[in-house]
């Protein structure tokens, strides 16, 4: 029986579950790394693989075709032995009645009542919390009380962008796997998964940062993205125009600082650095009709699209910080 284990990068991660069998195995593993890099959909492959019936030595791949994968490629099905939750978990209630919880309001204390249940299929339960963040400490201390004591047969896996948000006792007791950013070409093999046309793939994947999510983000939908809306701001100014309606505010100013530094960027670039390849791939043309930016020009320029980062992360009104920018861009006519 040929197995599968259809993830795209990861190969840290996959070498190091490929080295385990089910006896190594630990209870619970956390999943760091940047948003976008297919954290939770390689935490939803190890699940199905940790529960596929097919006689396998290794802990990753699935058969796909057996009683148990059924459920994970089905729409709308769900393996009774597989539990997943995305988001901030609360403490709940604790006389709440048992049974298997599905929704957005699953709290600590109904995962843990769960994870108590005997399997469904007499095999293995997994628990994937996407994500994860606790509303309150007695939340996460909720959990903590779990993964003292773990019931056997249970595996949970966190995700979460941000490891340094966690309690340190939440970390200690996970095992961290690190995922690294993707490259430029599994974005674009990613994207076409997903089925973009090949020109968006390839548009997404040079502007994605190694990262899905950001890909999608750029790429838009029927409304003007965020960065659509920062380029316009960002052309006015260089142009020589005046910028109409001012994009910062404090949801939108580190992603939209980031979009101007990219077109700085390949400012730079298309300013005469042959051979090193633009990310703007949309912009090309207008970008080579600005004027070059002279060497000198554009590190002060760089210098100060990090003074505004910094003052980002700080108190500073973002309004404030997009005004600096806009005063810090070279008018190219
Ligand atoms: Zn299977």
């Amino acid at each position: 029986m040929e197995l599968h284990f259809d993830v795209i990068g990861a190969e840290g991660p996959k070498r190091y579950f490929d080295a385990l069998t089910r006896e190594t195995l630990a209870h619970a593993y956390l999943f760091s790394g940047p948003a976008g890099v297919g954290k939770k959909f390689f935490a939803r492959r190890l699940a199905q693989s940790l529960l596929c019936v097919a006689p396998k030595e290794r802990i990753l791949g699935y058969d796909g075709v057996c009683s148990s994968c059924a459920l994970f490629r089905a729409d709308g099905a769900h393996h009774p032995d597989f539990l997943e939750h995305e988001g901030t978990l609360k403490i709940g209630d604790p006389d709440a009645p048992r049974g298997f919880y599905q929704g957005d309001e699953l709290s600590t204390r109904d995962l843990v009542r769960q994870l108590s249940l005997q399997s469904y299929s007499g095999g293995m339960r997994v628990l994937l919390l996407g994500d994860v963040d606790f509303a309150t400490r007695e939340a996460a201390n909720a959990l903590l009380k779990f993964l003292e004591e773990p019931p056997a047969g249970v595996v949970m896996l966190l995700t979460t962008p941000a490891p340094g948000r966690l309690l340190p006792t939440i970390r200690s007791r996970a095992l961290e796997v690190r995922f690294p950013s993707l490259s430029r070409t599994q974005v674009r093999e990613v994207l076409g998964r997903m089925h973009y046309g090949d020109a968006d793939a390839e548009l997404g994947a040079s502007l994605s940062g190694g990262s899905v999510t950001r890909a999608v983000a750029a790429l838009g939908g029927e409304e003007e993205s965020l960065r659509a809306h920062v380029a316009r701001w960002f052309f006015d100014c260089v142009e020589g125009g005046s910028p109409q309606d001012a994009w910062a505010t404090r949801e939108t100013l580190d992603d939209g600082l980031e979009t101007i530094k990219t077109l700085v960027r390949d400012w730079i670039v298309a300013s005469g650095h042959d051979g090193v390849a633009l990310v703007s791939l949309d912009y090309a043309q207008r970008l080579a009709r600005l004027r070059p930016l002279e060497g000198r020009e554009a590190i002060a320029l760089l210098g100060k699209l990090d003074e505004a980062q910094r003052l980002a992360r700080t108190n500073v009104s973002p309004a404030l910080v997009g005004e600096l920018v806009r005063m810090s861009l070279p008018v190219s006519s």
